[in-house]
């Protein structure tokens, strides 16, 4: 019941698309590995890494965010603090050298529609990406 309540709070008022896993992981029903957290986000490891260094960094409250594509003016201080966060987890995990990818669209990799970016780092990355 709490994680339910907790859910649904977690989603934001504003929201009319369903809960995803990252609402459990917010209120703690699913365990992760925190490497960072603030009054708006959260960041912690992905639980499939694709290298070393793989972190997930998600706002507390999806407002509407189910990805990039929403985003609207009204995002832009969320936005840019999910970017300063991540630069502050890279430099808290010690890496110089960075990917920040957001995947927009089943097509583009999205899996979870809640809003996040992956920092990855630790290895060599390729560019363009798959
Ligand atoms: O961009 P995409 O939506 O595919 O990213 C979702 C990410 O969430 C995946 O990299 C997946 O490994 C991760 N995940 C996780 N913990 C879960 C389920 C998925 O870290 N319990």
């Amino acid at each position: 019941e709490r994680g339910r309540w907790d859910a649904m709070l977690y989603a934001g008022a504003r929201d009319v698309a369903p809960a995803t896993l990252f609402d459990k992981i917010l209120s703690k029903e699913i365990p992760s590995e925190v490497v960072f957290e603030d009054a708006l986000c959260l960041a912690f490891r992905d639980i499939n890494p694709v290298a070393p260094a793989h972190i997930l960094i998600i706002p507390k409250h999806r407002d509407g965010l189910t990805g990039l594509g929403a985003a609207t003016a009204e995002h832009s201080a969320i936005l840019g603090h999910l970017m300063v966060a991540a630069a502050a987890i890279a430099k808290q995990e010690g890496l110089s050298e960075f990917r920040l990818v957001t995947n927009n669209g089943e097509g583009a990799g999205q899996s979870v529609f809640h809003l996040h970016l992956h920092l990855i780092g630790g290895r060599p990355l390729e560019w363009p990406p798959g």
